[in-house]
């Protein structure tokens, strides 16, 4: 069995709150080459073909890989998975490492949900969307050709080790998508962050910080997305409905979600926020305008089918201002065409 190192100085350690019990979220530069491990007992990494390129986990017993891309986050790259796992002999004292950005995170959560009907995973963001957003709260799953994650479980992370210097390889369309969930969680914050990221922050482990600080208290209010926690969901039915419409290519789910959140602040009626956010986007070279070929009435298609529907009904998460968001709010049919013409 790996030893448990030390943790390494300059590592922020925060907890995390869920009905299962707290987690610990660690968060330092050049944790991840360090050698510190937050779990006893054997690792089994999951990773993507990108990821596996530039970093590893030590100790692990063994490495199993999905192509890299929202495409593959699929049953079928589950089902393969869950057989590699298993022909690797992995039993339910051992746990998964997920090691990889949102994509691997949600494949590789979903697995450890239902692996032996549930073992124990720690989550390794290497993106930035992953660092401030998907690594907590426990939403895992995948996508089906329907609908944007139709299939998932919530299963939290036993840990969570964030080392932002893995960041440095990320591609910079990878960088700037995460940026779109930055600057949502910003809006949802409000206060000092808001205003961190309206005055141009650098992305520094406070930023990630801040950010994971938000996520956290957020889905600890309500972690299985009854209330509070859809305030997470801005821009996510229109940015899903995107990513469903175009078959999870054309754009990253961060470009989507930046999209979403101007058609979000449009329904909002928040046409001096919307022009503030716009040029946020576009500041960190993110689409502000949805490409032209893309097929409105398959879009607000999607939207129907959004999985956030109650009753028949979408609801939507709509802005009263930085830091006050309402849920749930229903909307026409006519105001969302107008939301996507917007987009034009
Ligand atoms: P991703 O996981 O596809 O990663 C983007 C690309 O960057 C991939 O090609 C990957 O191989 C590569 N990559 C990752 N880390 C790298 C590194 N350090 N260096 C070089 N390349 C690296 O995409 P993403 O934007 O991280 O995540 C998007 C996914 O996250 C979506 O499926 C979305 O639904 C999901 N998500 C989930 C939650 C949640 O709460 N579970 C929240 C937000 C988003």
């Amino acid at each position: 069995m790996p030893a448990l190192r030390s943790l390494p100085e300059g590592v922020r350690l925060l907890w995390a709150v869920s009905a299962s019990g707290s987690y610990p979220v660690h968060v330092g530069e050049g944790l991840l080459g360090s050698g510190f491990w937050p779990l006893p007992g054997r690792r089994f990494v999951i990773t993507d073909s990108e990821v596996s390129a530039y970093h590893r986990v030590s100790g692990a017993t063994a490495e199993l890989r999905i192509p890299a891309g929202e495409e593959h986050k699929t049953l079928a790259s589950v089902e393969q998975l869950l057989r590699g796992l298993a022909a690797a002999g992995m039993d339910h004292d051992d746990h998964v490492a997920a090691v990889g950005g949102g994509v691997v995170g949600d494949v590789a959560g979903f697995c450890a949900a239902v692996y032996q009907r549930g073992v124990r995973v720690v989550q390794v963001p290497t993106t930035l969307v992953a660092q401030v957003d998907s690594a907590y709260g426990g939403k895992t799953g995948v996508d089906l050709p329907e609908g944007k994650n139709y299939a998932g479980a919530y299963h939290q992370p036993s840990a969570v080790l964030v080392d932002p210097a893995t960041m440095a390889t990320l591609p910079q369309p990878e960088l700037a998508a995460g940026w779109a969930e930055v600057i949502k969680t910003a809006l949802i914050a409000g206060g000092p962050l808001w205003e961190r990221v309206r005055a141009g922050a650098v992305l520094d482990r406070d930023l990630v910080l801040a950010c994971a600080r938000t996520k956290l208290a957020v889905v600890a209010s309500d972690e299985r997305d009854s209330g509070r926690r859809q305030t997470l969901n801005l821009g996510h039915t229109v940015g899903h409905a995107i990513e469903t419409a175009t078959g999870y290519r054309r754009y990253r789910h961060g470009e989507a979600v930046g999209l979403g959140m101007l058609a979000a602040l449009t329904l909002s009626g928040q046409s001096e926020l919307r022009r503030e956010v716009a040029e946020l986007l576009a500041a960190r070279g993110l689409p502000v305008v949805l490409d032209g070929a893309v097929d409105e009435e398959a879009v607000l298609a999607a939207v129907q089918r959004d999985k956030k529907r109650r009753g028949g009904r979408v609801g939507f998460v709509l802005v009263e201002g930085p830091g006050a968001l309402r849920t749930g709010a229903p909307v026409a049919e006519s105001d969302i065409r107008a939301a996507l013409s917007s987009l034009r």
